[in-house]
């Protein structure tokens, strides 16, 4: 008898998205068939192709089965053949719509670097070994958002850009919230990012943070100016441990944080709300090489591992996924993106084979 049961809503998407995606779903219903858990998986058209098919990237079919979910598995979006659409349907749309329906405010991030893959790091190997951090960052809220925003013109002809960047204390404070409960399951070392010497806005982010801190007297609590964080984030990496931050600052951050790794398609990530989450690679749909079975798949089947531990409540089937893959890149498999001399060429396929065939191992 299988006690839990869980919706899956699979938006593969465009590009590799199908290709990645596709290995990722053979590692979740390699833990359902094992485990005590019903995994109902149910495919959803979204991006570039839902939009050849119905005229709109983000169909109400897809948002209504999104919406019924525990989770969304996101493969990717975009691609050239759609880059001269109207702004309003381009597929990049659907994913700010999905954040934006879901209420998805919290993007996490895990930068990991695998001791395997420390040379393709451009960082040399003392300063990468051992870094993994957890970046948090704010989605739904700053410049991005703010209004007064856009481009006008004065009397003289002369143009003028404005954003705004505004946070509210309940926004600051829900995701500080996550920030902490998710160290209480690391290290219990948060690294508070912002620019609070100079920006109000900012001032109030470091208040708030410092205030729901002290609901977490176990974790211990560092603000960082963000020119200090970018600085630090390549000179000694591996003393951060969970970053909180903007979504502008974290946004910069994060990029440079995943070239600690060296590849772009090892990195997964968590998009929280109160209700909904949705997990994803980092990379986009990577047009180049869709189609070609060469795309690394690892990138979605570590976002399983993030859904297994934040929306199934599988913390210890997300840590054999992730020991899965790690064994997987012990053993030199290695697809054309993280591949050195010496080691072996893989695709996509065989790549989430050789994972799948650790997996089944560590499940029995
Ligand atoms: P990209 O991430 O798709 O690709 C950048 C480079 O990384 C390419 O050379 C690509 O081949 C490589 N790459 C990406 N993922 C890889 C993987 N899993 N394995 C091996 N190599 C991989 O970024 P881009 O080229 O700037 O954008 C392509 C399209 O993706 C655009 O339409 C863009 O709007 C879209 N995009 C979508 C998302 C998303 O769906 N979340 C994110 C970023 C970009």
């Amino acid at each position: 008898m299988t006690s839990r049961s869980f919706k899956i809503a699979v938006l593969a998407g465009d590009g590799i998205g199908p290709e990645i995606v596709g290995e990722a779903i053979k590692i979740l219903k390699a833990i359902s068939d094992k485990k005590d858990v019903a995994l109902e998986l149910t495919e959803g058209l979204v991006g570039g192709s839902a939009y050849d098919s119905c005229g709109e990237p983000l169909p109400q079919a897809t948002l209504d089965l999104a919406r019924q979910s525990d989770a969304v598995l996101f493969g990717a979006i975009g691609g050239p053949q759609w880059e001269k659409l109207a702004y309003s349907v381009r597929p990049e749309r659907a994913l700010l719509g999905l954040r934006k329906e879901l209420g998805l405010f919290a993007n996490l991030r895990p930068v990991l670097a695998f001791d395997e893959l420390l040379d393709i790091s451009p960082l040399k190997n003392t300063i990468a070994r051992g870094v993994d951090i957890m970046i948090v960052r704010e989605l739904t809220g700053d410049v991005y958002f703010g209004e007064p925003r856009g481009i006008s013109t004065d009397s003289a002809g002369r143009r003028r850009g404005i954003n705004t960047m505004i946070y509210t204390e309940d926004e600051v404070r829900r995701i500080a919230v996550i920030a902490f409960r998710v160290a209480q399951k690391r290290k219990k070392n948060i690294v508070s990012v912002d620019k609070a010497n100079v920006l109000e806005c900012q001032e109030l982010w470091r208040k708030v943070v410092n205030e729901v801190a002290r609901d977490y007297p176990e974790v211990s609590v560092r603000n960082m100016y963000v020119d200090n964080c970018a600085m630090q984030l390549v000179r000694d990496p591996a003393q951060f441990d969970v970053i909180v931050s903007t979504n502008l600052f974290a946004d910069i951050l994060s990029d440079e944080a995943a070239m600690l790794t060296g590849s772009i398609g090892m990195l997964a990530s968590a998009s929280l709300g109160d209700k909904h989450a949705l997990y994803e690679p980092i990379h986009g749909s990577a047009p180049d090489i869709a189609g070609k079975n060469i795309a690394n798949p690892l990138a979605t089947i570590l976002s399983v591992a993030l859904m297994l531990r934040y929306s199934l409540a599988m913390p210890e089937e997300a840590l054999l996924v992730e020991k899965a893959v790690n064994e997987v890149l012990q053993d030199g498999f290695r697809t054309k993106d993280i591949f050195q001399e010496g080691k072996k060429l893989v695709g996509t396929e065989d790549m989430g084979e050789e994972t799948l065939k650790k997996l089944a191992n560590l499940l029995k």
